[in-house]
Order: C-alpha cells, then structure tokens, then sequence
C-alpha cells in the first residue's frame, strides 16, 4: 500500500469508530475492545485524537489499523491493509500525483466557498486564538497575521477559531475548527478534543478535497524565501511571526507530513522543523524526498524538562524571543 493510501485510511479511524461503538461521556467512547464506559457512572476511557486511539482502561492503543486488527482478530499488518481497503473502498495503489481512484461510492470533493471563508473573519474579540495572538504580538502585528494566514472566527464553540487550508490555486480545501485558551494560548481538549473540520459540521464530511499546507498559499505568492514545515497551525503562525526569513506552514498533524502534501513546492528549498518527539518520525520519512531538509533545532537544544513537557515548535520560538526580549 503506498504511503498516500495508507494516510486517507488513517483518516478513516473517526467514521470507523463510529461505526463500530457508541458515545461515552466527556467526548469519550464506548471501548470497543474491553466495554469501559458502559456502566452507569463510568465515563469512558475510550479516546481518539486524530488518527491514534487509546483505552484507559486496557491500556491498547494505536491507529485504525490496529484498531480493526483487533476486532476483527487480523493479527498481519497485510491483513490489516487488505481488509481496510475492502472496508474503506481505498485502492491501496493509489500514488502521489495520480489522480486518486475513487470509488462510486464516494462522492466529488468540494472545496469550501470563498464567501463562506470570507464570512469567519470578522469578531476577532470573541476568537480565543486571535486574542492570544494580540497578547504575544500586540494588535498591529497579529492582525497582519491573521489576515497572512486566513484566521477565522467560528461559532461551534464560544472562542473557537477556524485554521483554513488555502492551497497554490486559492482553493480553499479545509477547515480546522479549535478552541484555544485566550491567556496561555494552549489547546482546550475538554471536555472534548475541540477540533472539528468545517466539512463535517457542514454535513458533507465525505466530500473533503485531499488536504493541504496550512499556509500553502503564502508559499506559493513568495519564491523567494525558502518555506518551513511545521506540524500545528499555530506553530506556522508563531514561526512567520518570529522568524521571517521563511514562509511557515503547517501539515496539521504529526502523521499528516506525507510526499504528496509537498508536491506543490517542488524544486524549492523546504526545511521540516519537527515538534520533539517527531524528529526521527519526520527524518526517516523525508530521508529520499529531495530539497528537504530536516532542523535539528528543537531535538539539538532541548533539556529533560522539554521532552518531559512535550515542547513543541511554538513553545520554543516563544520561549527563545521572551526570553532574550527581557
Ligand atoms: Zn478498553
């Protein structure tokens, strides 16, 4: 199975999980492996945060191919594959730059509207995200990022910002709904993990278009900087902020970095700043991919404390620029 049919079938573990189990408390499931969650005061311990699932309860975790490999008793990654394929209709020969071979079932992508975009930029005083922005860069600086980057306001939950995927052609392929915390500009994952796709709360959660860079269409507007790759839209936000010399974008995702999210900036220099953690992820992937550079950065300056606390890009370039600013 190549690496772009292997990723669309990571993406099918929310629709999987939901076809196989129930809600639970506190955006919780149903575990569907050991039953936690059932009972009647239980919350359950069953969670899936974007392509990996855990139970804490039994203690399995893992993506959807060993989710499926445990219910349906596939023990082979082969196995596995082969049965997603069939249960997810994915041509597992699918490679970067064919065209994608769908099945009948599945229906043509649409791409988000400008007016509906357009539409989210506006009550930046109730978008948690962008007022955080306003603390770290003071107003001048983050609206001119906001307007850089498409940051919208969403109403899904009170505070929630909207990251757009604006690709080379202007297209605009996703939304990425979230709520952050106004003060300290962390993520708030209660009682859900508050994050959800503008297709999905629009109904036509089949009909997402292949994803993009965050960012991809600075990238494109600009050759003459080389671009940086990040893995969460506010470290791309923070980097353009901090450290101009680069276009910054993001993946949206650790396991979201594949050949075909790069395509569209080949033959530029393209530098990978993995968050901790991810570096020998993102290095062993892009060893063949050529023009691609990994930065060391984070793995080469980080203490104990920092692997322990899971510092990520943004932590870093936030840390780095307030510490030297006093
Ligand atoms: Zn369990």
């Amino acid at each position: 199975m190549t690496e772009q049919a292997l990723q669309i079938v990571r993406e099918r573990l929310p629709d999987y999980v939901a076809a196989v189990t129930t809600k639970s408390k506190g955006g919780f499931w149903v575990c569907p492996l050991c039953g936690s969650g059932t009972g009647k005061n239980k919350s359950g311990a069953f969670k899936v945060q974007d392509e990996k699932w855990r139970c804490f309860a039994c203690g399995r975790g893992g993506d959807v191919l060993d989710l499926l490999g445990e219910i349906e008793g596939l023990q082979g990654f082969r196995d596995q594959v082969r049965r997603a394929e069939e249960l997810f209709r994915i041509d597992g020969s699918m490679t970067a730059g064919a065209a994608p071979v769908r099945s009948e079932s599945k229906p043509e992508p649409v791409f988000i509207s400008p007016e509906t975009m357009q539409a989210s930029f506006n009550h930046y005083d109730q978008n948690n995200f962008a007022l955080w922005l306003v603390k770290v860069f003071g107003e001048e600086k983050a609206l001119e990022l906001a307007f850089a980057y498409g940051l919208g306001t969403a109403k899904h939950w009170p505070g929630a910002c909207v990251f757009w995927q604006i690709d080379e052609a202007w297209r605009v392929r996703r939304g990425k709904v979230m709520l952050y915390n106004s003060e300290t500009g962390g993520r708030v994952k209660e009682p859900g993990n508050m994050v959800a796709g503008v297709h999905w709360l629009l109904g036509m959660r089949e009909r997402n278009p292949e994803p993009c860079l965050f960012g991809l269409h600075l990238a494109a507007a600009d050759w003459s900087k080389p671009v940086a790759v990040v893995e969460s839209e506010k470290s791309a936000i923070i980097g353009a902020g901090f450290v101009p010399e680069f276009i910054w974008t993001a993946t949206g995702g650790s396991g979201s970095l594949n050949r075909s999210i790069l395509e569209p900036l080949q033959g530029r220099r393209i530098v990978l700043f993995p968050d901790l953690g991810a570096f020998d992820k993102w290095s062993e992937k892009s060893a063949k991919w050529p023009g691609v550079e990994v930065s060391p950065m984070l793995e080469r300056r980080a203490s104990a404390e920092d692997r322990a606390a899971g510092l990520d890009v943004a932590d870093y370039l936030l840390r780095e620029h307030f510490s030297t600013a006093n």
